[in-house]
């Protein structure tokens, strides 16, 4: 077995569980998620930090199952949240106060406070008024919040529109040229402490130069807050970096992760600490969607399969056109067609995959893989669909990491008008 999720006798497993019996045990469409490969892509980039001062905060919205979340805080990870329930995820996932950063454009006074009280690592701020709140609410409470300002860098990160995020024109950030007054700004506010320099450029970027590109613009910027009396301590580089969906080439995490720190050691910032926020490349490839083909109905253009599974429980391919790769568990020998990959739900864009050439019978299982990032966690109840099941396999056991929802539970918060 050499990836976590192979054929082992004609069978996809994870690891060393047979993916054709954990939809028979759990029904479909199911999450399945390897901790060997959570744990392998966690490894590389702490392998890679080794000897530097130098630490990975998952990014938590990219998949914020406990399970999923504990494993990386046992291997000694950080956390990158966005808001106050990813905060307490983290924390009951086993993550320390002290090594979770709370990012976000749009912070609220309450989740300010909640993180205030808990005592995070730091805030990265993304605008002026923000600064304000964050000052005004770390006064109300007798206490100092450290900040970090998210610079927008803007650089081309090479990637889809809706998630280059370090351009110009993004919400996210403050302006490059309006960084060092910012800076300023920050400094001569009496319940902030400046910490910090963060950017994060986009998602699914496949090459290290707007990254290398990134960096320079920060430690110039670096030099200039310094210049003005403040201390920057860390260096938050964000995350972003891509995975194979399908034939892209990716870097390897640790040529990665050393090709960043070597930039910043040899512009002579090597005593600064540097953070990473990785979410996509520690859990896209650890995790598939197991969906069981209901129907095939062949077409005078198209054929389609309809799966059990649809938009509400992937929405990456409706909302990005992203591409999954999509194999059966127990590939046939017969002749395959071609087939768009269908969901059962009320909308001419819930598809999981197009034009694919597989040879199926109805009641197949397919495997929609690089499922574990922005998965499960974009899911919705569309359709009054209850979300899935996720499982974590480890070696040959398989855990219920969540269990499915049922249409009693998606009723149970709504009430009709009295008689
Ligand atoms: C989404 C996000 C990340 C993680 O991005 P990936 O592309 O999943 O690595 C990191 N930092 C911030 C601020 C984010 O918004």
């Amino acid at each position: 077995m050499s990836l976590p999720f192979d054929l082992i006798d004609g069978t996809l497993h994870a690891e060393h569980v047979s993916l054709a019996d954990l939809a028979e045990r759990f029904g479909t469409p199911l999450y399945v998620y390897s901790r060997a490969a959570l744990e392998g892509s966690y490894g590389a980039y702490a392998k890679a930090c080794e000897g530097r001062r130098a630490s990975v905060h998952v990014a938590v919205k990219a998949n914020s199952n406990l399970a999923v979340l504990n494993v990386f805080a046992r291997a000694g990870a950080g956390f990158d949240i966005v808001s106050a329930g990813e905060l307490e995820r983290a924390l009951k996932a086993g993550a320390s106060p002290a090594k979770i950063v709370f990012s976000g454009v749009g912070k609220t006074a309450d989740e300010m406070r909640t993180a205030l009280r808990i005592g995070v690592k730091c805030f990265n701020v993304e605008s002026i008024p923000e600064l304000d709140r964050l000052n005004a609410t770390a006064g109300e409470l007798g206490l100092r919040a450290p900040v970090s300002l998210r610079v927008n860098p803007n650089v081309d990160p090479k990637t889809h529109p809706y998630i280059s995020t370090g351009l110009k024109s993004s919400k996210f950030g403050v302006a490059y040229d309006e960084a060092r007054a910012t800076y300023r700004s920050a400094a001569q506010m009496a319940h902030l402490e400046v910490v910090g320099i963060d950017c994060h450029i986009g998602s699914q970027i496949t090459e290290i130069s707007p990254y290398l590109d990134a960096v320079d613009k920060l430690l110039e910027l670096v030099e200039q807050v310094e210049a003005d009396g403040a201390t920057i301590r860390h260096i938050d580089v964000g995350g972003g970096l891509g995975i194979r969906y399908n034939d892209e080439t990716l870097p390897d995490i640790g040529v990665f992760v050393r090709a960043i720190l070597d930039r910043i050691d040899t512009r002579g910032h090597g005593h600064r600490e540097v953070l990473f926020e990785p979410g996509r490349s520690l859990v896209g490839n650890a995790g598939v969607l197991l969906t069981r083909v209901e129907y095939l109905k062949p077409g005078e253009v198209k054929n389609f399969a309809i799966v059990d599974a649809a938009m509400n429980d992937l929405a990456r391919p409706a909302m990005y056109q992203a591409y999954h790769a999509i194999d059966p568990v127990s590939p046939r020998t017969m002749s395959p067609k071609v087939y768009d990959i269908v969901g059962p739900v009320c909308e001419s864009g819930d598809w999981l995959g197009r034009d694919r050439s597989l040879a199926l019978e109805p009641g197949d299982l397919l495997a929609v893989r690089s499922a574990g990032a922005y998965g499960f966690v974009m899911s919705s109840n569309y359709n009054t669909r209850p979300r899935a099941a996720e499982i974590m396999v480890d070696g040959h056991q398989a855990h219920v990491v969540r269990a499915r929802e049922t249409v009693e539970q998606l009723l149970a918060g709504e009430t009709i008008l009295p008689a």
